[in-house]
């Protein structure tokens, strides 16, 4: 055999041990589908603008090993996530905070905020959220779910607020400061010089095979290498042999305009229910960029369906569930190991990919 190793996917997963391995002398072979290495971090350079081709992604994270970690690969500018909503022609500031909830009521402490939202919430008699409605409700009350929630939540994940999760509405801080930052974390920022540089500086040293299909080559990939990382979708591998695993998919229209400033500001959700887009990106304030022209995304979600590109792992009980038999199967493989978003069913940000790929590097090559 040629390689110790076979990694499937070039995304942040299989690159952070793709690099991980290679210190360890061993010998890697990196292969992806697509014409391109980074997966969805993937950034590329439009006529000066750096854009996210597949979403916005914005580093961070309160892990300083992991950290310090990225900082060995790029260096981050000082860009701090600080979304608006737009509610028809409201625009409120992300995430909740008390800018949000003095536009909304024209109040102006924080024990008027709260006294709003338990007034509006205490016929409810919610003690445990069970859904994502009942967590928002919880706490932000009927306003704020209603205008800046409902709509937007039920186009993303494309089913009522009843039947989703309560820990994707947790992903958001709610305080009662003014304070619009988006993230609680400890470290924030995206990376100058964009994200592909990172992985092409991970991957350095490894064979890369790009525009190649795992499940189209399998024989002959197979027998390469001692040892497999598969960072695609887990019942793809299995070939759908104990049911499908539902995702979201999200496609975006991105267009140039000839204005230096669309929307004054890099994200800007669009939550109500009657615009069929989630948000529309302008890539440029992610680095302050000062080009005369601009480059926008409008994002739209959608159900995956086979063919389509997975982004977002619906972790419903139904799901969860099905995932976890699709564990056991993995358990039982002998020399192929699965991970990364697709591969381990997981709503993973960035800096978690990067900590469990490293977790799972002291494992395997220990
Ligand atoms: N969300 C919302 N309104 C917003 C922004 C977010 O209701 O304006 C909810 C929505 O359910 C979304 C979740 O919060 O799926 C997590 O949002 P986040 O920005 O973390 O999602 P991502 O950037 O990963 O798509």
């Amino acid at each position: 055999m040629k390689y110790d190793y076979l990694v499937v996917g070039a995304g942040l997963y299989g690159a952070v041990f793709a690099h991980e391995a290679m210190q360890k002398g061993k010998k890697v072979l990196v292969v992806d589908k697509r014409p391109h290495i980074a997966g969805n971090i993937y950034t590329e350079d439009v006529n000066g603008i750096r854009v996210h081709r597949y979403g916005a992604h914005i580093f961070h994270t309160s892990d300083k090993k992991v950290w310090d970690y990225v900082n060995r690969f790029a260096e981050f500018n000082n860009y701090i996530n600080s979304p608006i909503a737009r509610y028809h022609d409201e625009l409120y500031n992300l995430p909740f905070n008390m800018n949000t909830f003095s536009k909304m009521w024209g109040i102006a402490t924080p024990a008027e905020a709260k006294k709003i939202i338990h007034d509006q919430i205490e016929d409810l008699h919610i003690t445990e959220p069970k859904n994502l409605e009942e967590q928002a409700l919880s706490l932000v009350g009927r306003d704020v779910y209603e205008k800046l929630i409902k709509g937007y939540t039920e186009k993303q994940w494309g089913r009522p607020c009843t039947e989703l999760p309560a820990f994707i509405i947790r992903r958001l801080p709610l305080r009662f400061v003014y304070d619009n930052n988006y993230f609680n974390d400890r470290y924030q920022g995206i990376p100058i010089g964009g994200y592909t540089q990172i992985v092409e500086k991970l991957l350095d040293g490894a064979d890369v095979r790009l525009n190649c299909d795992f499940r189209k080559n399998r024989e002959e990939l197979e027998a390469m290498a001692d040892r497999i990382l598969y960072t695609g979708q887990i019942d793809q591998y299995y070939d759908y042999k104990l049911g499908v695993l539902e995702y979201r998919s999200v496609r975006f229209e991105t267009e140039e305009l000839d204005t230096d400033n669309f929307q004054g500001n890099a994200v800007v959700n669009y939550t109500a229910r009657e615009v069929p887009y989630t948000r529309i990106i302008e890539h440029k304030h992610f680095e302050f960029g000062k080009q005369d022209h601009t480059i926008i995304s409008r994002e739209y979600s959608s159900e995956w369906k086979k063919g389509d590109e997975p982004y977002y792992p619906v972790n419903n009980a139904r799901n969860n569930a099905l995932y976890e038999e699709y564990r056991k199967l993995a358990q039982s493989e002998t020399r192929v190991r699965f991970g990364g978003r697709l591969g381990a069913y997981k709503y993973y940000d960035m800096d978690k990919v990067i900590a469990a790929a490293l977790a799972f590097c002291d494992d395997e090559l220990k």
